[in-house]
């Protein structure tokens, strides 16, 4: 059976990752999407096992230690993130899809263990538009969206190491873009080598 893409969705805080990825899963339902763990606090209109599993730091630290994420990272305020290894490897073998919408050194970890994933980089049609997408989400203090602004700088820095790079413009036009890469990476010779021989061995 092919083994389903995994497809990574990064880029800086305030592009709309959360944005893009629930349209998406809303068009293509079949997507399945990886929740993270975190040590942050839980937001009012979060779910545990939905949004995120919510964990202690020493539970954190054991997962890390025991080798059940596949990448983890502190960021803002210093909480930990973290991709859990098991449901990522049970999905692509089942033959799904999977989305992981992680932060950019999250998501170079990730390139590092799995080069045959697909690394999408969002960008804001503006650095003036970011910076007004994180004020007017109302999520963080003033000097935390400062700090989130200034990273978005270095972060764009890794943009060579993804495949591919998207502007968030429209919600809609990143979606189609990203649909379109979709259906590209599975046209790719490499990922249809099975579906080749099978061809051949045919006869008519
Ligand atoms: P928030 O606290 O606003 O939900 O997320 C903060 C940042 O953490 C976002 O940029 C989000 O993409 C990123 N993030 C969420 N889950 C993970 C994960 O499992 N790994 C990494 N590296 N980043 C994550």
């Amino acid at each position: 059976m092919r083994k389903g893409l995994l497809i990574v969705i990064s880029g800086p805080s305030g592009c709309g990752k959360g944005t893009i990825c629930r349209a998406l899963r809303e068009k293509h339902p079949e997507l399945k999407v990886s929740v993270s763990v975190t040590t942050r606090e839980m937001r009012k209109n979060e779910t545990e096992g939905k949004d995120y599993f919510f964990t202690s730091r020493e539970e954190f630290e054991r997962m890390i230690s025991e080798g059940e994420l596949l990448e983890h990272a502190r960021i803002y305020g210093g909480h930990y993130y973290g991709t859990p290894k098991k449901y990522v490897k049970q999905t692509l073998l089942a033959g799904d899809d999977l989305i992981l919408e992680i932060d950019i050194q999250g998501a170079l970890q990730v390139k590092e263990r799995f080069e045959e994933g697909i690394f999408i980089f969002l960008v804001p049609p503006s650095m003036a538009e970011l910076h007004r997408r994180l004020v007017e989400r109302g999520r963080e203090a003033p000097e935390l969206i400062m700090e989130r602004f200034k990273a978005a700088y270095e972060e764009m820095n890794f943009i060579s190491r993804y495949n591919y790079v998207i502007t968030n413009d429209k919600v809609e036009e990143a979606v189609c873009k990203i649909e379109a890469v979709i259906t590209a990476e599975k046209c790719r010779v490499q990922r249809n080598e099975e579906l080749l021989s099978e061809l051949l061995e045919g006869g008519i």
